[in-house]
């Protein structure tokens, strides 16, 4: 065990780091996600602090809104409404079910050659390396680009074929290729969405950009597919 009170810590410092996701999925004031029955409260809903987090509010966000969260869905289950309701959006489209096809899991070809843990430290790098907070309109391509490559590794061919397979044994396996998927579509997201934003705010710097543009006082939100900016007032 390391005692930092003793010992110098090794950490990685190629450049700026991002420990916030100042985005996520949007809710209504009552913490509906627009699904019903799904709540959500802290780092993964969006839009509480804008573009940069003040120190120390993540925890105090967390907390309150997951007591009040809780509230919500006690008073769901109760039968009870929330008084105001508005509607929602849910900012992530779920590509997972592309997986399946007639009961049948497509297991990519891939991990019979490579460990899948490599695979996650492929997806890991690509965030790092993609997602770096000082990016331009070529290094988001880059990122963007590669992660396509990265995709075909562990996506569905879109020609129909004989390799959906579904095996017990290899359950692991699968939970892991929905959470490779997972992470691999939401990094897209947030790619695609830096490359929108033409300026420079929080924890987003654009060398191309590198001035802040009130034109862009507004949250991006990612629907079924497609994309559009609302004005965060
Ligand atoms: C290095 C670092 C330093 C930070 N320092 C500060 C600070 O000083 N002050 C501050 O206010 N904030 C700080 N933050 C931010 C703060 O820690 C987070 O915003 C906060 O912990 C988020 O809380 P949460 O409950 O919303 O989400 P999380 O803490 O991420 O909790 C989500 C939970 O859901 C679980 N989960 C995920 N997927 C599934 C699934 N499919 N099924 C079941 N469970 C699942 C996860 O394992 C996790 O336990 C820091 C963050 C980092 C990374």
């Amino acid at each position: 065990m390391i005692d930092i009170t003793l010992t110098f810590l090794r950490t990685h410092l190629d450049g700026p780091t991002a420990h916030f996701t100042p985005g996520g999925i949007s809710t209504d004031v009552c913490l509906n996600t627009g699904i019903e029955g799904l709540f959500a409260a802290g780092e993964v809903t969006g839009g509480l602090h804008g573009a940069d987090r003040m120190g120390g509010n993540a925890l105090t966000e967390a907390a309150l809104f997951g007591i009040e969260a809780g509230r919500q869905m006690a008073d769901f289950a109760t039968g009870k409404e929330c008084a105001v309701s508005e509607d929602a959006e849910i900012t992530f489209k779920n590509p997972v079910l592309s997986m399946f096809k007639n009961d049948k899991f497509y297991l990519p070809p891939t991990l019979k050659e490579k460990d899948i843990y490599e695979l996650r430290d492929e997806l890991r790098n690509l965030y790092w390396n993609g997602l770096n907070p000082i990016r331009s309109e070529k290094s988001l391509a880059n990122a963007l680009n590669e992660l396509e490559q990265f995709r075909k590794k562990i996506l569905p061919p879109e020609s129909d074929n004989e390799e959906f397979t579904f095996n017990d044994g290899k359950i692991d396996e699968i939970k892991e290729i929905i959470t490779l998927e997972m992470s691999s579509s939401l990094l897209e997201l947030c790619l695609k969405s830096a490359d929108l934003r033409k300026e420079t705010r929080g924890g987003h710097f654009r060398k191309d950009f590198v001035k802040k543009d009130d034109n862009y006082n507004k949250n991006i939100f990612w629907q079924q597919g497609k994309v559009f900016f609302r004005d965060s007032s």
